[in-house]
């Protein structure tokens, strides 16, 4: 995609859908509707009406917009290569800019600044956890009781988070992690087996000081501006790596697409990788060793951004099997588990509905151990699977097994 697009829905982006309804059967809110409005072809026809003028942007075309996942499954199957993620984007910064309406703007907030306040985010989780811890969870909804918000979080940055234990003497080259938002307040093992693989593999890892939240919550919610400020602060803070790593699905699969949010963006974007990615190929390569088999069954969730965005697939497998677990499929089709984002916020029936369909699949497939290379993800498996199921990143699973064999 050419650079200024990405914000601007373009005439010949409506165009290239030729409306052939390939995509339907893979839009999960089509599954769940039949409607079509709710399916790829009806939302882009909506955008298309809008900008030929003959359709007002109001409450029903927010809901249209509002009601898709932007999971980009349809994306992943359209013939014609329509940029949906894109398009998507776009059409929503307009709604924002056009239709701004209350909840939207304390949802803009929220994406486009308060997940940048490291400090607030700190104090909000720190109440979580405490509450957690006293019984009162209740207070919260059925996600957050479950989430990773039990967990002792630590402070931001990398003084608690930098495991100095294996950084190597010589090193082969030198990777940025991105911290992110969340990532950086929950799922701190997550970040800590990452950095230990890197450095095992024989990279020294950095979280550099400067960085911010990606900005994917904000461009899916339509505040741009937000999301071009962080994309160029990043890509200042991110300079001089080799890689710049992300072990969040929908961070990575953002900062991919930094050549067009970022104003000098195109270098960071190359430069970066999927964790699941990187370690996969170092694997293939010998770099990282590989366990023998019969540790058993670990059902595989592939993250919408992973899958249909980054078009990665066989990682998280390859990943699964070079700790000496057998991976289970549970979903040919790859469809949504329903957290996409602030989705399971903004539309809580859909998302709830898309989530039980997801934990009937992985309940069917048998393991009680599940990997998923996603926070929302993994948030959302383990509110509908319950404590019977233990939900891991895939590269968590794979660092277990390496340090109980060192
Ligand atoms: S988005 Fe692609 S697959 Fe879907 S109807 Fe349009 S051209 Fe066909
Ligand atoms: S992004 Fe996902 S929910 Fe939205 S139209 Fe495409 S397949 Fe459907």
């Amino acid at each position: 995609m050419e650079k200024g697009t990405f914000l601007q829905l373009t005439q010949a982006q409506l165009d290239s859908c030729v409306t052939c309804g390939l995509c339907l059967p893979h839009c999960p809110t089509f599954r769940l509707t039949g409607d079509e409005v709710a399916s790829p072809r009806g939302r882009i026809a909506a955008m298309g009406a809008v900008a030929a003028g003959d359709a007002v942007v109001d409450e029903t075309y927010a809901g249209i917009l509002g009601y898709c996942l932007q999971c980009r499954a349809c994306e992943a199957v359209c013939p014609s290569l329509v940029p949906f993620g894109a398009m998507m984007e776009s059409a929503r910064a307009s709604l924002a800019e056009e239709r701004p309406t209350t909840t939207g703007r304390l949802r803009r907030i929220l994406v486009g600044r308060v997940l940048n306040m490291k400090w607030l985010l700190a104090l909000l989780t720190s109440g979580i956890a405490l509450l957690q811890k006293v019984g009162l969870t209740r207070l919260f909804p059925g996600r957050l009781r479950t989430g990773r918000g039990l967990r002792r979080q630590r402070v931001f940055p990398h003084t608690a988070m930098g495991i100095h234990e294996y950084a190597p003497a010589a090193p082969v080259g030198k990777i940025a992690l991105l911290a992110g938002c969340v990532m950086d307040q929950w799922f701190q093992d997550v970040h800590e087996a990452t950095i230990g693989v890197l450095q095992i593999a024989g990279y020294s890892v950095d979280v550099p000081e400067g960085q911010q939240c990606c900005g994917a919550l904000a461009a899916h919610e339509g505040a741009a501006d937000s999301a071009r400020r962080m994309a160029d602060r990043n890509v200042a803070a991110f300079s001089g790596y080799d890689f710049v790593v992300a072990d969040a699905a929908g961070c990575s699969a953002h900062l991919k697409e930094y050549d067009v949010w970022a104003t000098d963006g195109e270098d960071m974007a190359r430069r970066t990788c999927d964790i699941t990615e990187l370690v996969a190929e170092l694997l293939e390569t010998g770099r990282l060793p590989t366990f023998a088999p019969g540790r058993g069954l670990v059902a595989v969730h592939d993250p919408c951004h992973l899958r249909h965005a980054q078009r990665i697939l066989s990682a998280p497998r390859d990943i699964v099997r070079a700790a000496g677990y057998e991976p289970v499929e549970i979903d040919p089709d790859g469809l949504c588990c329903g957290a996409a984002g602030v989705y399971m916020i903004n539309e809580p029936a859909a998302a709830h509905e898309l989530g039980e369909r997801k934990a009937e699949q992985i309940r069917s497939a048998g393991p009680s151990l599940v990997v998923s290379a996603n926070p929302g993800c993994e948030i959302q498996l383990r509110s509908h699977l319950g404590k019977r199921y233990r939900v891991l990143h895939p590269v968590e699973l794979y660092w277990g097994v390496l340090i109980a064999d060192r």
